[in-house]
């Protein structure tokens, strides 16, 4: 019998939520609806590539970083347009690029070197990105146009295909005036330059106004935390947007015990039993992916029951209080995070960090299992 710790993907959530943003998209649209590229970047924030492709197949691309993942997205069967976010790394990535039709970001001057140095089997389709206050990556606005130029002419040659633009917000999640700010900034430094549009992730695309105010060109935006039923939003839960949530992670009691009142649980002896408390041990722990720096008080669930963590984290086990749950024993199923249970957004904010992290965070020894 394997360790009783899983992850559930429920691909049929990932479906849905991708409708649920389609369907907000087409509501808010002044004219034709944004195409979406499903972002899966980091294994498909940690739900798994082959998972990713199937619940995305509705989706009009898929975005990612690792160009190892993209080519299986195309060996898994997907034939639609695929965006590499940080572009290619070195020459000898562009004959992958061409041979998979994978289309790139060109952030900075090498990777236009390395074009114009290279030969390619097929046309590259490319979004010039521009740094518009993110400070990551991008052209400077000053140097946009020159970038701009410099793309087309390897269009003209036929070693680019379509040629885009593309920015990234900072402050989508929290702060309008800024993403106004910097979706100004993009108007002004790519007026009258031809070629689709792609700047709003997640938070942005669930605002009213910035995935419907870029424009008159084809739209693309770039969701990805959405998609697997967390939010962006500190504020704003994902259920909130009718989004349901992708991963399970779930467990079970492997022991309990009555701990006398004045003892403490766990390293560091951080949590004491203020009465006699009965506590059960749950086998996930910080080598699963499960954060150490969960506090006591953190929401998890024990046979259906909400309940807390209690003490520290262990690498392979944590303590939950079961005084609310007194019929729990041992095999009495626990969900950390996802259906039947908190959501990663209530975990992540008892522990100072964001769903994201949690989501990509989940250790490979977790056996995944897809509904
Ligand atoms: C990660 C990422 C996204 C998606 O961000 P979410 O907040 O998960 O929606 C979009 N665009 C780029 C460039 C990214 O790196």
């Amino acid at each position: 019998m394997p360790r009783p710790v899983l992850a559930t993907i429920d691909t049929n959530a990932l479906a849905h939520n991708l409708q649920v943003v389609a369907q907000r998209l087409a509501r808010d649209a002044t004219g034709a609806a944004p195409s979406i590229w499903a972002v899966m970047k980091s294994h498909g924030y940690g739900h798994g590539i082959a998972a990713a492709v199937r619940g995305f197949s509705q989706a009009d691309g898929l975005a990612m970083l690792d160009l190892d993942e993209a080519v299986r997205c195309r060996e898994l069967g997907w034939t639609g347009p695929i965006l590499l976010l940080e572009g290619f790394f070195e020459p000898a990535d562009l004959d992958v690029l061409s041979r998979y039709c994978l289309s790139t970001t060109i952030h900075c001057a090498e990777q236009l070197d390395m074009l114009e140095a290279g030969l390619v089997r097929a046309p590259i389709d490319a979004f010039v990105k521009l740094n518009t206050g993110m400070h990551r990556l991008g052209f400077q606005p000053g140097e946009y146009a020159d970038a701009y130029a410099r793309a087309r002419a390897l269009q003209a040659l036929g070693v680019l295909g379509s040629v885009g633009k593309m920015t990234h917000f900072a402050r989508a999640d929290d702060d309008a005036a800024v993403t106004r700010a910097q979706l100004d900034c993009f108007r002004a430094a790519t007026r009258g330059l031809p070629g689709a549009v792609s700047v709003c992730n997640s938070a942005a695309t669930l605002t009213p106004g910035f995935a419907a105010g870029a424009a008159d060109a084809e739209q693309w935006v770039r969701p990805g935390i959405c998609l697997y039923g967390a939010s962006p939003f500190a504020d704003q839960s994902a259920e909130s947007f009718d989004l349901r949530p992708a991963m399970t992670l779930s467990a079970r009691l492997i022991s309990t015990h009555v701990v006398p009142a004045g003892e403490a649980v766990g390293y560091g002896q951080v949590f004491r039993a203020p009465h006699p408390m009965r506590v059960g041990i749950v086998a996930c722990g910080y080598a699963d992916g499960y954060p150490r720096h969960a506090a006591t008080g953190t929401p998890v669930t024990v046979a259906g029951v909400r309940t807390r963590l209690v003490g520290r984290v262990s690498m392979d086990m944590l303590a939950v209080d079961l005084d609310s749950v007194p019929a729990a024993s041992v095999g009495a199923p626990v969900v950390l995070w996802g259906q039947g249970g908190p959501s990663v957004d209530e975990v992540a904010l008892s522990c100072g960090t964001i769903g994201y992290e949690l989501l990509c965070a989940v250790a490979p020894r977790v056996p995944r299992r897809e509904l």
